[in-house]
């Protein structure tokens, strides 16, 4: 069944957990730095390894991100909470446990909101946010596919078991209709740019940074009880978020279509075929054998430290693109465009380096966006906001026109200097000199004997084809308004 008609026929239900890798010096609970990279098995400790005789400690600043994030998503912090051992086997885990939090999370009961990219408001019900420690990382070697099945031999780096993690879990979000798989994407998208905003991790997509699994259910309508959810386990883009959304609903409406059912399972994305295939059957009680941590103390937030933590909170891009609207005087349709080609940033920092905001949008979407997209890189890796802020002043002082300005910035880009560099290396200056500037009037007008005429006749829209040749003398650096009050001047004076 496709998507579409899917959609038509049952009510979606998804449900995203999402991991984040906190950016902290080291560890959750022990002194190994925490960064990306390295040898196999450089940074770890002891404790990363999980040896007999090793103890944790908590990462004080993994608990104080944990609170910034809990805050910025509306939770409430728990008074206390704890640790919990989730028991299992598997060897990226060598502790056979993880350390993570069940029943007592730091921070629950929140809300998020989203914007789609057509505008269209969303909240997102989060249920809780919860510390625990990212496992280390298998590679199987040998099978044809990367996975575990057929594979030779494994290797195990343990580099990131025991990286400090957030986990993120939303309440079933109801009410999507035909736009889940947006909704999806657009949510983990909003959470990427709050993670960025309020400090807590780089947040890099493509790092894995930020991981989302995500739960998908169908039922008959908006009134049934939620039916069977699969979950999509580790999908770590936003277009392949919303591609596993979309194939989940189209799967399982063929599946119930066919008098059959859903069943409860872990499933894998595959980014080539775009598709979903089976994991491992999965209950809700899946026997982790939680228990408290015994090697840790309960962690008890004083108010005060929380309250300290909100202050410290900057403002979160919602409200950051919400006050920069006003303050721009731009439509939401303007500042949608902007968003969404991730050049809020850009335009914010070029208006801070004295640019007025119609016309830093105006070069960021126009004439820089078109420039980068000829190279597929983003705008913001070719030119800098006070480059451009460099560039719009040179315009404001006459020193530049359009044309010569588009010139400038593709001198800048090609890494020719700065603005004002590329404008006297190659020439470009508006021409003042007004000996020039008149050689070049004189000449067309004795060119043109016939145009002359007819603007002597009164009609004034024939400078334009005086304009053509004035500009061509002046290699486009003639200020079109000197030159025709110039041509007024000699053919009427
Ligand atoms: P698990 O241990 O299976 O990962 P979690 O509670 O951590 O369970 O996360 C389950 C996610 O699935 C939550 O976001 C929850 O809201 C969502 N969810 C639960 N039931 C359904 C359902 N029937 N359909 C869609 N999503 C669901
Ligand atoms: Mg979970």
């Amino acid at each position: 069944m496709k998507y579409d008609d899917a959609i038509k026929k049952y009510d979606p239900v998804i449900g995203i957990e999402v991991h984040v890798e906190l950016g902290t010096a080291t560890k959750m609970f022990d002194a190994a730095p925490n960064t990306f990279g390295g040898g196999p098995n450089s940074n770890i400790t002891p404790t990363s390894l999980g040896l007999p005789g090793s103890l944790p400690v908590v990462n004080a600043k993994g608990v104080e991100y944990a609170i910034r994030i809990g805050l910025a998503l509306g939770c409430e912090i728990a008074e206390s909470c704890r640790f919990a051992r989730k028991n299992y086997f598997y060897p990226d885990v060598p502790k056979d446990f993880q350390t993570s939090q069940y029943d007592e999370p730091i921070a629950a009961e929140g809300s998020v909101e989203i914007e789609l990219e057509d505008g269209t408001p969303f909240t997102i019900p989060i249920e809780r946010a919860h510390m625990e420690e990212d496992a280390g990382k298998n590679t199987h070697v040998g099978g044809a596919t990367g996975r575990i099945h057929g594979a030779d031999h494994s290797l195990v780096d343990y580099n990131r078991a025991g990286v400090p993690l957030v986990e993120i879990v939303t309440h079933p979000i109801t009410g999507t209709g035909e736009r889940a798989a947006e909704v999806a994407a657009a949510y983990v998208r909003t959470l990427r740019d709050i993670f960025r905003a309020i400090g807590v991790s780089e947040a890099k997509m493509e790092q894995g940074n930020v991981r989302a699994d995500v739960n998908v259910s169908l039922r008959e309508s908006p009134d049934a009880p939620l039916g069977t959810r699969t979950e999509t386990k580790n999908v770590n883009s936003f277009r392949s978020i919303e591609r596993a959304v979309r194939f989940e609903i189209a799967r399982q409406a063929t599946v119930l279509e066919a008098g059959e059912s859903v069943v409860q399972e872990t499933r894998h994305f595959h980014e080539d075929t775009g598709e979903t295939t089976s994991g491992r059957v999965k209950s809700d009680a899946d026997d982790y054998r939680y228990f408290p941590e015994p090697d840790l103390v309960p962690i008890v937030p004083s108010r005060t430290w929380v309250a300290e933590i909100k202050e410290s909170l900057p403002e979160l891009p919602a409200q950051k693109r919400r006050r920069l609207t006003g303050e721009w005087g731009f439509s939401d349709l303007e500042m949608r465009d902007i968003v969404n080609a991730g050049l809020l940033e850009a335009i914010e920092d070029t208006v801070v380096a004295g640019a007025p905001a119609p016309a830093a949008r105006k070069w960021w979407t126009g004439e820089v966006a078109r420039l980068a997209n000829q190279r597929e890189i983003h705008p913001t890796a070719l030119v800098t906001p006070a480059q451009v802020a460099a560039l719009v002043a040179l315009l404001a002082d006459g020193k530049l026109n359009d044309r010569l300005a588009k010139e400038v910035l593709a001198g800048v880009a090609d890494g020719e200097g700065e603005p004002a560099e590329v404008m006297s290396a190659r020439g470009l200056e508006i021409v003042e000199d007004t000996g020039a500037l008149e050689a070049a009037v004189d000449e067309a007008i004795a060119a043109n004997p016939d145009v002359v005429e007819k603007i002597r006749g009164g009609k004034m829209q024939a400078i334009g084809a005086l304009m053509g040749p004035i500009m061509k003398a002046t290699r486009g650096q003639a200020d079109a308004g000197k030159a025709k009050e110039l041509i007024l001047a000699k053919i009427n004076g």
